[in-house]
């Protein structure tokens, strides 16, 4: 057999994409389905909609690749995180909406469960900040809001899943029920030092342990896919949370490798091997992909506004026509002119943490054009990516010496040499940037024997193009030192 299929169930889109032994695709579909918001902040995903367009793009891309479902050796999945669904086990019929990551309609409780001073317990055993981004608090409002939810989960009739456990519980016809450590990590329910749900959390938020998965590592035989449904009982060799599957698909297995994703937001993610680093900087401690039963752990920090920045120079300021517009003004300039956008639409995250914090444009002399703002907001990017590679720089005790990127503004040379610049680092970016569905193709080829080691993926690797740092410290630091005094000012109130 001769391919692997990624199925990556994003959050605005699902994608399946066909690989072949060298790492290529041979096909790919993508189909994006409906946001739902039933009010402001809230967030949800019909289930039939997350199904319905990942059984549909699996087919396409089959179509597309001209192969039969036969020919795929094994399935990898990758997915939102945290994003929960609780189903009926007899029925299959989700009994809510799915509630999505970004929803905040549990942010309230969470605020309680903070004042009774319940955040360190939480953060020492799950190594989360106590959040309704995580999917505990989700649970517990379907169990509290959906009638008689509460007793039939009692009795043993509901079974809760994030995305990943969800498609193979619907790929499998109910044979799998199963998540994966990344996934599990995110729940804010499994302790990731004993590597199992945490029973003094699971009472804390209601919820019978009966109705959790099984965990296994994110490379692991999971089962088949049922006939019926996938055309083949095709193996499912791969389980694992989309940020997690981006730094396998960068080969960042090594402790202190480290990935960033430049999408809409910025997800940094350091391996940390075996040692699980609490953070003082606002990071958050989580577990990596594994082929085996030790995981990885993982420092995580996200910045708010990344590519958005620049959609935002497009869509509001309309500075520019298109994204890589961006890059040629960028460049038509020596430097900012002194300017520096600090992008805090949304408050400030990691290591700021600071929800007050709004946007500023500051440094403005008579003779600054747009190209200079323009420049400055690719800047803010790399210098909010620089702050938090500080921060994992000094929770870990470690230098940073290579980040390897991906995500759509990964594509803007002008800002990753930037990036080299100002952290003083060497870039890495692989020609592909699908890395999110490459890394649930490694796990999923590397557990059925269809790659044998990482080295030999490595070896079959295509070119990557490097970005070395070319200033010199005084004007490194002059920079950094002018970005420090911008936070300072969009933080006043
Ligand atoms: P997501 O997965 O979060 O939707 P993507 O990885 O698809 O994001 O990246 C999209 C983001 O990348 C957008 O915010 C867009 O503004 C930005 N982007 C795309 N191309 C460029 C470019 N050439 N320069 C700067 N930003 C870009």
């Amino acid at each position: 057999m001769k391919y692997i299929m990624a199925l990556d169930q994003g959050t605005t889109s699902s994608r399946a994409i066909v690989f072949d032994s060298s790492g290529n695709t041979v096909g790919m579909a993508q189909q994006e389905y409906a946001q739902i918001y039933p009010r402001q902040g809230w967030v949800e995903h019909d289930p039939k909609d997350i199904f319905g367009s990942l059984i549909g793009v699996f087919y396409q891309a089959l179509i597309r690749a001209n192969v039969s479902a036969e020919d795929i050796a094994a399935i990898g999945i990758t997915n939102q995180r945290e994003t929960t669904i609780v189903w009926d086990k007899n029925t299959g019929e989700p009994i809510h909406n799915a509630i999505v990551w970004q929803c905040r309609r549990t942010a309230d409780y969470c605020a309680k469960l903070t004042e009774k001073g319940l955040a360190p317990l939480i953060y020492k055993k799950t190594g989360l900040v106590l959040d309704a981004y995580f999917s505990a608090t989700k649970i517990k409002w379907i169990l509290d809001n959906v009638k008689g939810a509460k007793e039939r989960a009692q009795r043993g009739e509901l079974l809760f899943g994030t995305v990943d456990t969800f498609v193979m519980w619907k790929l499998s016809r109910g044979k799998i029920f199963a998540t994966d450590y990344t996934n599990a990590s995110r729940t804010m329910l499994f302790n990731i030092h004993t590597l199992k749900w945490d029973e003094e959390l699971l009472n804390l938020f209601g919820i019978p342990a009966n109705m959790l998965p099984q965990v296994y590592p994110s490379g692991y035989n999971f089962g088949v896919t049922d006939i019926g449904v996938c055309g083949a009982n095709i193996p499912v060799c791969s389980a694992v949370g989309d940020q997690q599957s981006a730094l396998f698909g960068q080969l960042c297995v090594n402790k202190g490798d480290i990935k960033n994703t430049y999408g809409t937001g910025c997800f940094l993610l350091m391996n940390t091997g075996d040692c699980a680093v609490e953070s003082k900087n606002g990071l958050v401690t989580t577990l990596g992909a594994s082929l085996n039963d030790k995981p990885p752990y993982v420092l995580e920090g996200s910045v708010f506004i990344g590519g958005a920045a620049v959609q935002w120079l497009r869509d509001e300021m309309k500075l520019i026509a298109n994204a890589a517009e961006s890059e040629i003004l960028a460049r038509s300039v020596t430097d900012s002119n002194g300017v520096y956008v600090v992008p805090a639409f949304t408050g400030l995250g990691a290591p700021y943490w600071d929800a007050e914090a709004r946007g500023t444009i500051s440094g403005i002399t008579r003779g600054v054009k747009k190209e200079h703002v323009v420049r400055a907001t690719l800047e803010s990017i790399a210098y909010q990516v620089n702050d938090v590679i500080s921060a994992m720089e000094k929770d870990a005790d470690c230098k940073v010496k290579t980040l390897s990127v991906d995500g759509g503004a990964s594509a803007n040379d002008f800002l990753m040499q930037f990036q080299a610049d100002v952290s003083n680092l060497q870039v890495i970016r692989p020609r592909a940037v699908e890395t999110t569905a490459l890394g649930a193709a490694y796990l999923a080829g590397l557990t059925c024997g269809f790659w044998n080691s990482i080295e030999e993926i490595k070896r079959r690797q295509q070119e990557k193009k490097l970005f070395l740092p070319k200033t010199d410290e005084e004007y490194r630091n002059s920079l950094i030192k002018g970005w420090e005094l911008a936070v300072r000012r969009a933080r006043l109130k």
